[in-house]
């Protein structure tokens, strides 16, 4: 069944599948069709075949909150009703973010969030591709004028533990597609963090604070520099807050923060 173009979330994928056709049809149809047995081309969320490796089936999609606007400005909040353009929330306004501004690709429910455990428990790296493509796509402008994009990183000793930075493959591929900087090794975490999960806000607080530094001989990267930080769950904001404060006190001119996905309980 050929999916409807409002499914496709593989344009890329397409793209450079055409790309190499113009240049080696045949190698190019044996190397695809190679890759569709060892990797069938199934749905991202739910495994059903639909013959594309980046996109969600229609059942899936439909459990997609994508933020849309109406939204704050700073905070990314998705707005009940419009507010008119420019509108921040009473939040941002009451208790401004140290970061500039937060975007989200999707609240953080049905398969988003199923998307993102995916990524983080089973190393499902295919996925960062295509949820990648989706946050580039969501920072606009801030990632397309950024000096470079920069993941929150892991703690050396879980890094190794677990070999693999859900938010640096995230941050990784979205340089790739945006063609800017890739700055994986700009911020260093110094304190062994407990796991976030189950925490409370102010635990998570007390258990992220002043975590991370600057590497030495990476200052460049980030004086004077705008630049997007890539997680990939927004919750409380304790992780990223104490990121960019780091970043800040580096001399960083604009921090956007990226994530895939928002906890929030409601739209404000
Ligand atoms: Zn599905």
């Amino acid at each position: 069944m050929p999916l409807q173009p409002a499914f496709r979330s593989d344009g890329l994928f397409a793209s450079a599948r055409s790309t190499a056709g113009l240049i080696l049809p045949h190698a190019a149809a044996i190397a695809g069709r190679l890759a569709d047995l060892i990797y069938p081309p199934v749905c991202a969320g739910c495994g059903i075949r639909n013959g594309s490796h980046r996109a969600l089936c229609p059942s899936c999609w439909a459990t997609m909150r994508f933020v849309e606007r109406p939204y704050c400005e700073v905070l990314g909040l998705p707005f009940s009703h419009d507010p008119g353009p420019g509108f921040l929330s009473a939040q941002a306004i009451a208790d401004p973010p140290v970061f500039d501004r937060l975007r989200s690709v999707a609240l953080y429910e049905g398969v988003a969030r199923q998307l993102v455990q995916s990524l983080k428990y089973r190393d499902r790296t295919e996925l960062a591709a295509m949820m990648a493509l989706w946050m580039v796509r969501v920072g606009g402008g801030h990632v397309a004028a950024c000096d470079g994009i920069l993941p929150v990183p892991l703690h050396p000793a879980r890094f190794l533990k677990r070999r693999f930075n859900q938010s640096a493959e995230l941050s990784r591929q979205m340089a790739e597609l945006a063609g800017r900087p890739h700055l994986p090794g700009a911020l260093v975490r110094r304190k062994r963090t407990a796991q976030q999960v189950g925490l409370s806000a102010r635990a998570r607080l007390e258990n992220v604070r002043a975590a991370f530094n600057i590497a030495e001989g990476h200052e460049d990267e980030v004086f004077g520099k705008r630049l997007v930080l890539v997680d990939d769950v927004f919750t409380t904001g304790a992780t990223v807050s104490s990121a960019t404060r780091a970043l800040k006190r580096a001399g960083a001119a604009d921090v956007t923060v990226l994530t895939f996905a928002m906890a929030v309980s409601t739209t404000i």
